[in-house]
């Protein structure tokens, strides 16, 4: 603790910690239709349930939900026709700030199944070269379908018309984050016969600058690593041009991924997929920094008291350092009590729900009283803030001059200096070191006779992931 105390000066004021560090998001349905009106009761009785962030579309199977110049630009209808007589973002933004909610923008770029779809889509009709494309030994019509629901994300001209779409919403909106689908991305990596994807002009013009003598669908049959290497790089990097264009627009908001847990058994339900076909490389992704927080797709399973168990899956494959938080179907709003128990024992941040039906008000009552009685802030909002909150618990379980309680006076007082706005990335690096070599402390037994309980554990873990986002975001 060298270092640390090397840095210690006395502050003056102690940090008034008001709200309880909890992400509570509620997914705005498409599905449901949305008038105006339905969108106002919809977000109100969220408000009234204690939800504070609201995840809204901002492009659905090609179609934005706001007007774009974006979408003009490239030939298309500026908004969804279903919404050419108002604006569903500007809409749900204003109602959201008046019910004191957040939003994050959510998009779905990769993907145009007609199970999500509310209008046909037209984007991939318009732009036949944006298409995924089969091999050409693989032809059929169940191939041709997928297709057309899927554009190539390795293609730069798709890439730029999302870039182009993020970056409006960016500048013209008050949202605090933006979440991509990556739930069904349409690339897979294993053998060609499963996945014969992609293969356009695009990929493999792409294909061919990277190595000169190849050609893409011949080394498909004879070198299928080599492809699927590139095909996993390029994912990475059209992931890290979002990213890179959405905070070039604003760089405070935070760049979040939704994806399947394809490192679980898959529910029996469903195809099995084998583990290592994804063509996403979601921890190293996230050791990176390329992506602030992974929200974990629920997979058609409904809510049970197996997400105790579900969640302590994606924490050992996705590591002890990044954030993640389930997403959670709900039938019966009584079925809250299960995220909300999970979010007692393990290090995460919160939970966003998707409701099968509209709340009631009676229902939104209910779930205020029983779950989130206490107001709560979003805990991604401002990391600083958040750590502070976290290891003021430790502090206060452990004040009558334990050595915890001091350490963490010592750490807050530092911490409390990286308010309103962390600025100095080695200082936070130190403080992300230090939680971490205290954790080991702690679970050797090194601290004994001192009693810690499972919730320090679990705010030290968190803290020190809180702490790791604000150096990122300092880095940044
Ligand atoms: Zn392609």
């Amino acid at each position: 603790m060298n270092a640390l105390a090397a840095m210690l000066r006395p502050l003056p004021s102690e940090t008034a910690h008001v709200a309880v560090p909890q992400t509570r998001g509620y997914i705005i349905n498409l599905l449901r239709g949305l008038s105006p009106v339905s969108l106002e009761n919809e977000i109100q009785r969220a408000a009234q349930a204690g939800f504070n962030l609201l995840l809204f579309p901002i492009y659905n199977n090609g179609w934005t939900l706001f007007p774009s110049e974006a979408a003009r630009s490239y030939g298309m209808k500026r908004i969804s026709p279903l919404f050419s007589k108002w604006n569903p973002l500007a809409t749900a933004c204003r109602i959201a700030a008046a019910s004191g909610l957040s939003v994050w923008a959510y998009g779905r770029p990769f993907n145009f199944h007609p199970r999500f779809s509310i209008a046909d889509h037209k984007l991939l009709h318009s732009h036949p070269d944006w298409r995924l494309r089969t091999h050409p030994d693989y032809q059929s019509g169940y191939h041709r379908r997928y297709e057309l629901w899927h554009p190539c994300p390795l293609n730069p001209d798709y890439r730029r018309y999302i870039g182009d779409v993020l970056t409006e919403v960016a500048h013209a909106y008050p949202i605090t984050g933006a979440v991509l689908y990556y739930s069904s991305y349409g690339l897979h990596g294993g053998p060609l016969g499963d996945f014969p994807y992609c293969f356009c002009e695009s990929c493999k013009a792409q294909y061919r600058e990277a190595y000169p003598e190849a050609d893409l669908a011949v080394d498909a049959g004879s070198n299928i690593e080599r492809v699927r290497a590139w095909q996993l790089q390029m994912s990475h990097e059209t992931l890290d041009y979002l990213r890179h264009r959405i905070l070039r627009a604003r760089r405070a908001l935070r760049f979040i991924c939704r994806a399947r847990p394809h490192w679980r058994a898959e529910p029996p339900t469903q195809r099995v997929i084998d583990r290592n076909v994804r063509l996403m490389d979601w921890p190293e992704l996230m050791d990176s920094g390329a992506v602030d927080e992974l929200l974990i797709d629920p997979d058609d399973e409904p809510l049970s008291a197996d997400l105790g168990t579900r969640v302590a899956a994606d924490y050992a494959y996705l590591g002890d350092r990044v954030l993640f938080s389930p997403i959670v179907t709900v039938e019966d709003p009584a079925s809250l009590r299960i995220p909300i128990r999970v979010l007692y024992r393990y290090p995460i941040p919160g939970f966003i729900a998707q409701f099968q039906h509209l709340l009631s008000s009676d229902e939104a009552q209910a779930i205020r009283e029983s779950y989130f009685s206490e107001p709560a802030m979003i805990a991604e909002a401002n990391p600083v803030r958040t750590a502070i909150w976290l290891l003021d618990q430790v502090r206060l379980r452990h004040q009558d001059g334990s050595p915890l309680g001091t350490l963490m006076a010592d750490m807050l007082r530092i911490l409390t200096r990286q308010l309103p706005l962390p600025d100095n990335f080695s200082m936070l690096q130190v403080i992300e070191q230090n939680l971490l070599g205290l954790e080991q402390f702690i679970r050797r037994g090194r601290l004994e006779p001192l009693q810690v309980d499972d919730d320090v554990m679990r705010y030290l873990g968190l803290a020190r992931r809180f702490v790791r986002m604000a150096g990122l975001d300092v880095r940044a």
